[in-house]
């Protein structure tokens, strides 16, 4: 490759070249521990009519289904969510009132976490306005207006829902991970009905047959229930739980089938469609490998149950959408990676026996999200990489996003808010930063993704589910530290991936800082760190922290009774990385779970008190939300007489409420109650 090539890769970065406008309004309103924002999506308009008109009709796919989502989350999220609204919408007392604003914000905060628990730390959300008041208002409205079972009263609702709003021990946590209790039982979503976990455990392990090349995601699609004594699962699928809104989501595949680009994504499109149907895995299989095998078209998306992560024995699938495109510029920089992911693979520090001898298929490429749905939004990821089906990964690859868009969004909204200055131990880091940290996390997202998950191998014969409550924290910590441990490799250089050899101690710094001090303002005082991500990425810190200790490697430091982060040495923490990328991947490809626990239980998971609240008091001071998440473009179709699509639209100005009561209203498919 040229090397005018290889700079466009990195300087593509920072300044997109396609349509961007440089005076978008990315902040939208801030509440509780919330900011929303908006994305922009830029090379829309280049796009051609058809290929609008199949955005159009996915991006309409992935809104039908919300409700699903909202229901797996929590048996009564729906009789909640629909509640609040009637009340927001239709309530003719004293809108001012503190108790009504509280109510505001517990509703957008609701909607923010598709159901009652905290999106991230799955804590119950607890109401700022009294039972009493919320009683009275729901009791004054109209009967008809709110979500009522046939012959049910307004106080019979009041007498389910008022206790799961309100009582802090009931539905307390939607995932517990806690080590020791029965994970089913004391966890509020809705993925398992009246099994306890060893009777879910003995289910599923019956089903599995370990000799099984190829086995399917067992438990994916469906609720685990006993009804008369017998333990089944009833699946989501036409036909079964959650139909109505899956009818609808077909019924739009269908109409984006008929204007796929090219026959194989059209053949994905229709797979798809068949696994709806039939809820059978087997056909959920030849989706996913049709899907991975679909590289050429520039239209891609996700709709379907597909991460893990609200089971807390990561078998259930949530419901989630996204819908995007190519952006073909940045795309350059990671088809440079995935061209070397052997080179990679062969590289890394781990042992021989648990490397890929042939990697297969890393695709990678940097796309714009046109739509977010189910638990994509409006907190969503800044890369994903799928199927998760480790003997497809192994036969078929996977494919690895970066959204850029989105990370776009968060880099703008997060200029010049003060944090760097209040968290970064001086002007050298705070430099760095501004230079490199948003080109040099964007490269440890594309690595993560693309190389660190589809890095390694499980020795023959280990269950892919060994580390279970263990098992996602690892598989995280292990993709990070493949980034980690490469973008500091002169190789990035070499590729003209990276401008210089300092480059990369942007995002190190950042990660330390990160993994040691400031993702610790997610965390309620008193509270553990649950979620995985957040776990790697302390386990990570941690870890290099005490092994570093001796030679001074990276340091906690005080200055006028503030906490910071000071790397000494950048070249010794790269091998540390390095030395611990070897080791979880061991415990990986081992199926290791006693190891697992013992360094998760060890690094992961426990927070210093002191500098939590020293942390929390910090981060206060500059009125920054800890969390963030968006509101979606709306797409208008332009018709001609004959009803056909001829151009579709984009606009930017709808709000958070406003946008959240018209999916309410416009794509909301199931009933209230026994779904
Ligand atoms: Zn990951």
């Amino acid at each position: 490759m040229t090397s005018l090539l290889a700079m466009n890769a990195y300087s593509g970065n920072n300044e997109n070249k396609q349509s961007i406008d440089k005076d978008f309004k990315y902040t939208v309103e801030n509440f509780a521990d919330l900011e929303i924002l908006r994305y922009q999506v830029p090379g829309f308009e280049e796009l051609t009519g058809k290929q609008k008109e199949l955005l159009y009709y996915l991006s309409e796919a992935a809104l039908q289904g919300r409700d699903i989502l909202f229901d797996q989350n929590g048996k009564y999220n729906l009789a909640i969510r629909r509640t609040l609204e009637a009340v927001y919408t239709h309530y003719s007392g004293n809108r001012t009132d503190q108790n009504f604003r509280n109510l505001e914000i517990y509703l957008k905060r609701v909607w923010f976490s598709n159901g009652i628990h905290h999106h991230y730390s799955t804590d119950k959300i607890l109401p700022d306005f009294t039972k009493e008041y919320f009683t009275a208002t729901v009791k004054s409205l109209d009967p008809n207006l709110l979500p009522l079972q046939p012959n049910q009263s307004a106080e019979e609702l009041l007498n389910i829902i008022v206790p799961v709003m309100f009582d802090p021990d009931i539905e307390a946590k939607r995932v517990n991970q806690a080590d020791g209790e029965d994970l089913i039982a004391t966890s509020a979503n809705n993925f398992y009905d009246g099994v306890t976990q060893k009777e879910a455990e003995e289910f599923y392990g019956n089903l599995k047959n370990p000799s099984d090349p190829e086995p399917v995601s067992y438990g994916l699609n469906s609720r685990l229930v006993r009804e008369d004594g017998k333990i089944f699962e009833k699946t989501w699928k036409v036909g079964g739980l959650y139909s109505p809104a899956i009818e609808k989501i077909v019924y739009w595949l269908e109409k984006a089938q008929g204007v796929a680009e090219n026959p194989q994504q059209e053949k994905v499109i229709a797979s798809l469609i068949k696994y709806y149907n039939t809820g059978n895995l087997k056909d959920f299989d030849t989706y996913s490998i049709q899907w991975v095998e679909d590289l050429d078209s520039r239209i891609d998306f996700i709709n379907g149950f597909i991460e893990t992560y609200g089971d807390p024995l990561g078998m259930k699938g949530s419901w989630e959408a996204l819908v995007n495109f190519k952006n073909e510029e940045a795309t350059e920089r990671t088809e440079i990676i995935s061209e070397n992911a052997q080179w990679f693979e062969d590289h890394s520090p781990v042992d021989p026996r648990f490397k890929k001898k042939e990697v297969k298929g890393v695709s990678a490429k940097v796309i714009n999200a046109v739509m977010l749905a189910g638990d994509c939004y409006p907190a969503t990821p800044i890369g994903i990489n799928l199927p998760n089906a480790n003997w497809i990964r192994a036969q078929h690859g996977s494919k690895s996003v970066t959204i850029e868009n989105i990370t776009d969004a968060y880099d703008k909204a997060a200029r010049g808010n003060g944090f760097a200055r209040e968290f970064y131990w001086s002007d050298y880091e705070i430099d760095l930063i501004e230079k490199y940290g948003f080109m040099t996390s964007n490269m440890h997202t594309d690595l993560h993704e693309c190389l660190g998950h589809g890095s390694g191998r499980l020795l023959p014969g280990v269950d892919q589910d060994a580390l279970k409550a263990y098992g996602a924290t690892i598989e995280e910590t292990r993709a990070d530290l493949f980034g980690l441990y490469y973008i500091a490799d002169h190789k990035m250089i070499e590729l003209g991936l990276l401008p210089n050899d300092s480059a990369y101690k942007a995002e190190y710094y950042k990660f330390m800082t990160n993994g040691l001090m400031t993702q610790l303002v997610r965390i309620e005082p008193g509270n553990q760190i649950e979620e995985s991500h957040m776990r790697n990425r302390q386990l990570i810190a941690k870890w290099v922290l005490e092994k570093g200790a001796a030679d001074h490697v990276v340091e906690l430091k005080k200055r006028n009774n503030k906490t910071f982060v000071v790397i000494n040495d950048y070249g010794k923490l790269r091998t540390l990385f390095g030395e611990l990328l070897a080791e979880i991947q061991r415990i990986r490809s081992e199926g290791d779970y006693e190891g697992a626990k013992e360094i998760v239980e060890k690094y992961a998971i426990k927070v210093d008190p002191v500098l939590h609240t020293e942390v929390l008091e910090r981060y206060k001071k500059l009125n920054l939300a800890p969390y963030k998440g968006f509101v979606n473009p709306v797409y208008e179709a332009i018709t001609d007489e004959d009803g056909k699509i001829t151009d579709v639209v984009v606009t930017y100005e709808e709000g958070y409420a406003e946008q959240m009561l018209r999916y309410s209203k416009e794509n909301s498919w199931l009933p209230t109650w026994n779904n």
